[in-house]
């Protein structure tokens, strides 16, 4: 704004610096930026509107200063006796250093005096610091010799005239807020002929007489001095010829600066000078700001529009408050930011802060109340509206702050969720098995979720919108209730692997069983005594019969897999495609088991012994001993006839009733319509099922291919050959025994 000015009485901020006061508008109206240094270091500036302001009027060397002096222990220049020349230059202010009855904070403003005589004819600067005394004193002091009341062409009586103008000027733009003043009359050399009251009617005249000598503005015509004024008076003694009464005078008139109001009864003063009407409202620690920009507008010759000024106070003011209350905010919250921000670099994304909530809603409490303490005395709409920029800059970064938070409790929460549930898995595991999944999923999600709505309500502050995080917390929700359908696909993949070892276990046995029964000619064991000869019902209907039992096992196996897959909450859905799977891999095995037993070695031996038990044996199932005149060659070729037919039964799983291969794709169903990539992943492609595989049910079916059957044939035919030539040698052998 304007220039710099340092204050006069010393420098580099001695204690003694402000002994004088300090020169607020000096010689060339500049206004001194230090005022507010002023009022800080008196503790004006932190008292709110507890404070007051005096200004003096009157004629040059008519002792203002000194009067000052006395009353409040100021220490204004004074004209010495010697050189009377003009001792104060522009406007000075003095904090009252009296102690005892006075009002708190009395900041008293010495202005220079004017009579024409030592400024000239400089009736700018006359004008100029009434208008800003005006603007900002509760009291204004017309000092004033007793000789000089009545005068009514007197040098004072000029001031005043300026005082009224300026004044109707001034509150011209401010009507709503207007404020009154009193005109305390000192009469000073009052020699006690002619009362005071005497003097108060005739200078109460002169008044009135100016009052209506002043050109009023449009729609001020009618107004009365009494809207604006108050009226005091008081008289003091000639200081020099009666100094003691002038003392005396002097400390009565000083009990009259304390705070006081007007009766609700007769509207007379009650208690001292200070009315609360005469504030101007304009907080301590914001008079420096207004006070300089009251001046620049005066000083400029702009139209001193104080309701303007007091809106741009507030703004200046509202915005210094508010970054002083952030800075305390930040100091609390910059290195909670830090410490995510850091976590963010080092890749740790689930850093959680403890007492985040109370940190977070005490500093957001701490710096609106602060805020609300200092600026709330400014302008009331400048005012919302800087609180709400303030609440609107400290709740982004707390917002910020708290969904990083509640990001990394989430993470946290999944993590700690996921793996709780896999530790008690394979806990119950090493137990033995028994443990319910389902349990234990629902006693983790509770868990991680109390601890997630813990950490979302304490970030929750009463009546911010903002900080509801319901939605977050259904997000957790949803995403733990994801993690725990993974857990239990691979539960059920774990439970799926048990089943099928078992079913694979139990096809072995039961398809090597049936297998074996070849070994026997007659069917072997459990065929019942009565069977028919030569057509035992183990041959040929041995597919029918693994079909059965591989139906009965995977049944079984099906039954098994439900009941526990539902112990733990899978869905019909999960469960359809589990079985589904359970069928697909138990016809592998199947597959795998038969492809076993009919490996070269295996079945080579199979059709030998069924062919030896067929030959070397008797209906009765006695063993021959071979004689020359038996049928050796008839029953050889009988025999090999009748085991080479397996061969061709072997090579296809077929029923023995339709002679068609069983209902495989009705067996295994269709894929259920809820299953996933994932699920056909592992799965080994099964012909005439499985289209896209190109390969027929048919070859599905086919257990020995051509190729190697004609294989098995011609292998089979030598070995039986050996076991003829070896009859036929023992038959000769018997003889020649
Ligand atoms: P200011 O210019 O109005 O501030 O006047 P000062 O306080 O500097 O005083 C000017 C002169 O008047 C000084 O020489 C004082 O000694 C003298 N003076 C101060 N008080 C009184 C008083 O009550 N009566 C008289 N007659 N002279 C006074
Ligand atoms: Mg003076």
């Amino acid at each position: 704004m304007n220039g710099h000015f340092a204050a006069v009485g010393g420098s580099n901020g001695s204690p003694k610096q402000y002994d004088h006061g300090i020169q607020v508008i000096d010689e060339d109206k500049q206004f001194n930026t230090k005022l507010n240094e002023y009022l800080t270091e008196t503790h004006v500036a932190e008292a709110g509107f507890n404070y007051h302001l005096i200004s003096v009027f009157g004629s040059q060397s008519t002792g203002k200063s000194t009067l000052l002096n006395h009353l409040f222990g100021t220490e204004f220049s004074v004209m010495s006796e010697s050189e009377r020349r003009q001792t104060t230059k522009g406007i000075w202010m003095s904090k009252n250093k009296k102690e005892g009855a006075m009002a708190d904070n009395i900041l008293v403003m010495d202005v220079e005096g004017t009579d024409g005589r030592e400024r000239g004819e400089d009736q700018d600067f006359e004008r100029k610091s009434a208008l800003f005394a005006l603007a900002t004193s509760e009291v204004l002091i017309v000092n004033i010799w007793e000789h000089q009341v009545g005068l009514y062409q007197g040098a004072n009586m000029g001031l005043l005239k300026t005082v009224f103008e300026v004044n109707l000027q001034l509150f011209l733009k401010d009507k709503a807020s207007q404020t009154r003043s009193l005109l305390f009359f000192v009469i000073r050399d009052h020699i006690g002929v002619t009362p005071l009251s005497n003097l108060r009617n005739t200078l109460v005249q002169d008044l009135t007489k100016i009052w209506a000598s002043i050109s009023k503005p449009p729609g001020l015509e009618n107004s009365r001095i009494d809207d604006y004024f108050d009226f005091a008076f008081s008289a003091l003694p000639h200081k020099i010829l009666q100094p003691d009464k002038f003392v005396s005078e002097v400390d009565v008139l000083g009990k009259r600066f304390t705070t006081g109001h007007r009766s609700t009864k007769d509207q007379e003063f009650v208690g001292g000078v200070f009315l609360p009407e005469y504030h101007r409202r304009i907080p301590a620690d914001g008079l420096s700001v207004y006070a300089e920009g009251v001046w620049d507008q005066i000083v400029n010759n702009k139209d001193l529009d104080l309701p303007t000024q007091q809106e741009l106070l507030a703004q200046f003011r509202c915005d210094e408050i508010s970054r002083e209350v952030l800075v305390g905010f930040g100091l609390v919250i910059a290195p909670l930011e830090e410490k995510q921000a850091e976590a963010t670099r080092m890749g740790k994304t689930s850093v959680v802060l403890s007492d985040l909530g109370a940190t977070g809603a005490g500093a957001r409490e701490k710096c609106l109340k602060a805020f609300e303490t200092q600026a709330s005395r400014y302008h009331k709409g400048v005012y919302t509206v800087k609180r709400t920029e303030l609440e609107t800059k400290i709740d982004a970064r707390l917002k910020a702050l708290y969904q990083a938070q509640l990001s990394a409790a989430h993470k946290a929460g999944v993590a700690a969720f996921s793996d709780a549930v896999t530790n008690a898995v394979k806990a119950g595991q090493k137990a033995g098995g028994s443990y319910e999944f389902a349990e234990i999923v629902d006693k983790q999600k509770r868990k991680t979720l109390e601890i997630f709505k813990k950490e979302a309500r304490s970030l929750s502050i009463q009546g911010v919108g903002w900080s509801n995080f319901k939605p977050q917390y259904h997000l957790f929700e949803r995403e733990l209730d994801e993690v725990s359908a993974r857990l239990r696909k691979e539960e059920m993949r774990r439970l799926a692997i048990r089943v099928e070892r078992w079913v694979k276990s139990r096809l072995g046995d039961a398809v090597g069983l049936e297998f074996n029964k070849l070994g026997s000619g007659r069917g072997g064991s459990g065929v019942p005594e009565d069977a028919p000869l030569g057509k035992p019902p183990s041959e040929k209907d041995l597919w029918d019969r693994i079909w059965e039992v591989f139906g009965v096992i995977v049944k079984e196996a099906e039954g098994r897999f439900t009941e526990r897959a539902k112990s733990f909450d899978a869905n019909e859905e999960e469960v359809e495609v589990g079985l589904w799977r359970l069928r697909r891999k138990s016809w592998v095995a199947l597959r795998e088991r038969i492809d076993e037993e009919v490996m070269e070695s295996n079945i080579l031996m199979k059709l030998r012994e069924n062919f030896e038990d067929k030959f070397r044996y008797d209906e009765e199932g006695v063993p021959r001993i071979w004689r020359p005149t038996d049928d050796i060659e008839g029953l050889y070729t009988k025999a090999r006839e009748s085991t080479l037919t397996l061969i061709p039964l072997l090579s296809r799983f077929r029923l023995a009733e339709t002679y068609a291969p069983p209902d495989l794709p009705g067996f295994l169903g269709a894929q259920p319509a809820g299953a996933e990539p994932e699920d056909e992943e592992d799965l080994v492609p099964i012909g005439g099922v499985d289209e896209e595989e190109g390969k027929s049910l048919e070859e599905e079916m086919t257990v020995i291919s051509e190729s190697k059957r004609q294989d098995l044939v011609v292998r089979f035919k030598k070995m039986a050959d050996g076991v003829y030539v070896e009859a036929k040698r023992s038959a000769i052998g018997g003889i020649t025994q």
